[in-house]
Order: structure tokens, then sequence, then C-alpha cells
């Protein structure tokens, strides 16, 4: 979908910032900027600030960033598209949206029938539950699981029967075309005959919304020990598995509230604790957590703690989920019940507080790997040298030292080996992994390297605040002097903005598709530390050094690499073309 550019400054131009965002956060005013608690980490002391004259937020907490726009669609988990649209509704601004080009207009159509479809379709399992004969099994299978009724309700819960066509009929009459029939995944095509199946048979039917509540597919249980006990929708144009986690769209305000998210597997674990008050929880439906679903998580609490039964299966199900929130840089927690129990059961029995209670005690992820690998080593000399083996090999992938040599500290009292001793072995596997031991040596930028990476902020800085001065910018070229290509490229989509505009700053993160580039501009369009000094005098001569500094240093690099060639030095001419991709590559982190 798309929204014509007058209309998004329309919309910026109408809202305040600062309204928008009190809706959300206590803001309270501190010099030119107001401050309040960051929704988007958790904090104890404002860093969340917001600037009324510039139209923008950031956080100096946790980077996050933008204007009016970026803060909706990140509060509240929307698109770009949906978050323009609320604000529009709320400004009496009318938007119709235009679809670009044919394929999206298509792909659009096929979106939104999925959609209807899907919708009527629950509507159909929910009444085949609520009120046909076949369905009184299911009913009596949801009491007996406890589930209550504002539970089915809130959650749509349904009852697929055992005939083979019901569905086929269903979208008959509804006159549905095959193909999108097919695409839904709610029926299949007979492989022997001509003519269609229903998908679930005899199943409870669970929907599963997207974050804007629209049911993008099904996931359906037996109710007897006959297999699969579990099946979901294909993906379809609508359902796409790696991003969508059941239950989100009614736990997104409760996971930001808590600042936590319990990460359960099932649809029956999420419903229990639900039910149970533990709101802040998500289900992964057994498909692998991906990093995707770890960002979007991310989005709403900064903790997460994983629930797992203590059978074989669970703990081999969370060592699997690790290393993709280790990668992401998340704090989490593994929860391992106490034998013989799942999320589900524990909670009917012990209730939320007990609930609750266990969850204080969940184990950090080096706590975990190594109870796990002590109950398969044991802790004879040979079994304390394997769990050494194994636990180095998680170690090297921290990337804060600091907790790192906190870690090694507590294995080596685990084991009782020498820390040192430790330290050593694992020590030894970084330097023997070449992508890490590149990461040790690029710890030290170089002190000219900082410097004109300061430079080359500092314009950006001006750019935003002051565009009167983008007129030298183009006339000098000093973007093309940039040693950060990432800092070149958004001086670039800066230019593309006129800078008589109004709203100079909101009209250019408009322009900015990447969330990453809309944070870096609201940081530096935050810092104006040389407001008072002339700002002309400073741009010219910050442009001039730029310039000054890159031409000195590529001419004494070439002349050397030049003199080198011809003296046939080629040791020299390597490490000479070593260095200057070096130095590149330090100013493009
Ligand atoms: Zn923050």
């Amino acid at each position: 979908m798309y929204i014509p550019e007058e209309k998004i400054s329309e919309i910026l131009n109408t809202s305040d910032i600062v309204d928008v965002i009190s809706e959300s956060v206590i803001l309270k005013k501190s010099g030119r900027n107001f401050f309040g608690l960051c929704p988007f980490h958790s904090e104890k002391t404002p860093s969340f600030s917001v600037n009324a004259n510039k139209q923008i937020f950031h956080c100096f907490g946790c980077s996050a960033g933008g204007n009016v726009l970026s803060y909706v669609m990140k509060y509240h988990g929307i698109s770009f598209p949906e978050a323009a649209k609320m604000l529009a509704f709320k400004h009496n601004i009318t938007i119709e949206a235009q679809i670009d080009s044919p394929a999206k207009k298509k792909e659009y159509q096929i979106k939104e029938s999925l959609f209807r479809l899907n919708k009527t379709v629950m509507g159909f399992f929910f009444d085949e539950l609520k009120s046909s004969k076949q369905g009184e099994t299911a009913r009596k299978y949801l009491i007996n699981r406890g589930i209550s009724d504002d539970t089915i309700e809130q959650f749509k819960l349904g009852f697929s029967s055992d005939n083979w066509d019901v569905i086929v009929k269903v979208l008959k009459e509804l006159k549905i075309s095959r193909k999108v029939a097919v695409q839904s995944g709610l029926v299949l095509e007979r492989k022997q005959k001509s003519g269609y199946y229903d998908r679930f048979r005899n199943r409870i039917m669970f929907p599963i919304f997207d974050i804007n509540m629209q049911v993008a597919g099904f996931g359906g249980r037996v109710m007897d020990d006959s297999m699969p006990k579990y099946m979901n929708s294909p993906e379809t144009p609508v359902y796409n598995k790696s991003r969508i986690l059941y239950g989100l769209h009614a736990s997104k305000q409760h996971c930001r509230q808590e600042g936590l998210v319990y990460i359960v597997e099932g649809y029956f674990d999420f419903l229990s604790l639900y039910q149970h008050g533990i709101k802040n929880t998500v289900a992964s439906l057994g498909t692998a957590l991906t990093s995707d679903h770890v960002r979007i998580l991310k989005g709403y609490a900064p903790k997460m703690i994983l629930v797992f039964d203590s059978d074989a299966a669970g703990i081999n199900a969370a060592k699997r989920s690790i290393k993709i929130f280790m990668k992401e840089g998340v704090d989490t927690r593994i929860l391992v019940l106490p034998e013989g129990n799942d999320p589900d059961s524990y909670v009917v029995k012990h209730g939320q507080e007990a609930f609750n209670e266990l969850a204080l005690n969940a184990k950090t992820v080096m706590q975990f790997l190594l109870q796990v690998s002590i109950d398969t080593h044991g802790l004879s000399v040979e079994g304390r040298i394997r769990i050494l083996e194994d636990m180095r090999q998680h170690l090297i992938l921290i990337q804060d030292s600091a907790l790192r040599s906190l870690y090694v500290k507590e294995l080596a009292e685990t084991l009782n080996i020498d820390e040192k001793a430790v330290l050593e072995k694992v020590r030894e596997l970084y330097l023997n992994h070449p992508e890490k031991r590149s990461s040790l040596m690029n710890d030290k930028k170089d002190e000219d390297v900082l410097e004109s990476d300061r430079r080359e902020e500092q314009i950006i800085s001006i750019m935003l605040n002051y565009p009167e001065i983008i007129d030298e910018i183009v006339n000098t070229d000093v973007l093309d002097y940039f040693y950060s290509e990432k800092l070149k490229r958004i001086g670039k989509k800066i230019l593309r903005v006129d800078p008589k505009k109004e709203a100079f700053i909101t009209t250019v993160m408009a322009k900015i598709e990447k969330n990453e580039d809309q944070e870096l501009i609201a940081s530096y369009a935050m810092n104006d530390f040389f407001l008072e000094e002339d700002i002309h005098q400073k741009a010219l001569s910050l442009i001039n050094r730029i310039i000054r500094v890159r031409k000195k240093q590529e001419n004494t690099l070439t002349s050397k690499i030049i003199c080198a060639e011809k003296g046939c030095d080629s040791d020299l001419m390597e490490l000479l073309k070593q260095k200057q991709a070096e130095i590149r590559q330090l100013h493009d982190q």
C-alpha cells in the first residue's frame, strides 16, 4: 500500500510528537527537550528524549529514535501505512490508499481475500464448537483442560468436524475461487480423483492472529492420541511462520508493561498461562524460533524467559533456541519446569504466584548450558574435562569481555579447576577462530580514524539542524571524501530533500526506510552541541578539514604503493594494500 507523499507531509505537519508520545510516556520538560522513561528498554532514570522543535525522539540508552511515524510504528508494532492511517484518522485527514504497481495491487488483493476467507472460516469453526452436535466432544475436551468460556471467546477457538468436505462446501457457497481456496491451505486437492478435501478434520481449531488482529492461519489439535497431534496451516501469502508468534496480538501491551515476555511452545501452554493472569506470554508453536521472532519481541520487552518441559525434547529445544538469542544480544533466561510438568499443567496445579516465583529463579543461558553439560558428563575428572570443552565453545560467543570473565570464574569454581587454566583454554579456542580473532584485533580504533568519524558525524548533524548550509555540502562534494560509507549514504539521502522544506528533519526521516538509519538520524539531529558557535564558519572549517585529511592520506598511501610497485617490494605492497583496506573497514563499522 502506498500513501502519497503530500499526505505524509500533512500528517507530519499536523501531528505533534509531544502530544502523541505523551499518550504512552510521562514526559517532563528539561531544557530544550522533554524527558521520560523509555518505552523501548527498561530503565529507572529517564534517557528517552523528545524535541518539540525538531519533532523527533531519541533514547540515549537504547538508541531508539525517529519521527512521530516511527514512534507509532515501533510502539504499536505496526507497519508504516498503518501508522500513517492511525495518525491521519486522529487528525481527520482522509487518505486514500494508492497501490503503486499492478503486481503490488494483485498481491494486496490476494492478501485481502485470504484474510477475509480466514475470518469467515474462523467464525464457522467457532459456531461448530459452540453449537454443533459433533462439537460436543470438543466442548467437553476444553472443559477438561480447564479452558474457560471467556478464553474460548477471546481467542475464538473452534472445532473442525470429521467430515471431509465441510470447508470445501463452505468455500463453494461463498463462491471462493479454487485458486484462493487452495492458497489458503484450508483445502487440499485430491490426488487420485478430481475435487478437494478439508485439511483440518476432527480437531480443536486455534486461529492464529497476526499483530493487527487479522487471521493469518490456523492450528488444529486432535483430542485423542492420533497423529499428528498438531497441524498448522502451511505458509501462505498472509502466514509467515518465521514472523508470527501465537498470542502476541493479545499479549503485546502486557509484555511492554512487564518488560518481560515468556516464550512457551504450545497453544494450551499459552492459553493456560494467559488465563491464569500471566498475560505477557507468546507461543512459538513448535516451529524453531528465528531471529525475526526475537527481533519482533525485542520491540515489546527487553527480557525474555524461555519456558521448557524438563524432558529431553524440551532441553534440546532450549539448546537449539539459545544461539539465536545470544546472537541477538537479548537478556534471556531459561526456565526448565520441575520434572513431569509443562507450563499448562504447572500453572493449573500451582497457580500464577507459584509460576512467577519459579520464574524468578530462571537460569541464565550459561548456567543452563552448564547444568545440561554436568547432567550429561557427570563431575568425574573425565567428565569435568568434557564439560570444559563444551563450555568453552559457548563462552567464546559472548561479546562482552567483562561478562565472559565472570562466567569463566563461575565455571572454574563449579569444576574446581584453576581459573587461569580455564581462561587459557578459552583463549586458545578464541585464537583458532579466525572470525573471533579479527573482532578482537579490531577492538581498538585508530585515533585518527576516530577524529575523522567525529568530523563526519558533525557534518551530518549540521546538515540536519541547519539545512541552509546544504549548498556548501553540494558545492564542495564533501560527502565523497567521507571515510564512513554509512555516513556518506545518510548524507546523500539528506541531499534528496529540499532544504527549504518545512519540518526538514522529519521529512528526511520519512524518506528513510531502514529503521537503523532513522535511529542514527534522530541521534545526529539531537546533537546540537555547536549551537552557540557561528555555524557557517564551523561547517566550512569541518568541510575543509575532511577534504584535506582524506587527500593527504590517500596521497601518502598511494605514493608509497606506487613506489613499492616500482621497486617490486611485494611484501611492503601487500601490507600497504591491507592497511588501506583496513582503514576503510574501520570507518564503515
Ligand atoms: Zn530506550
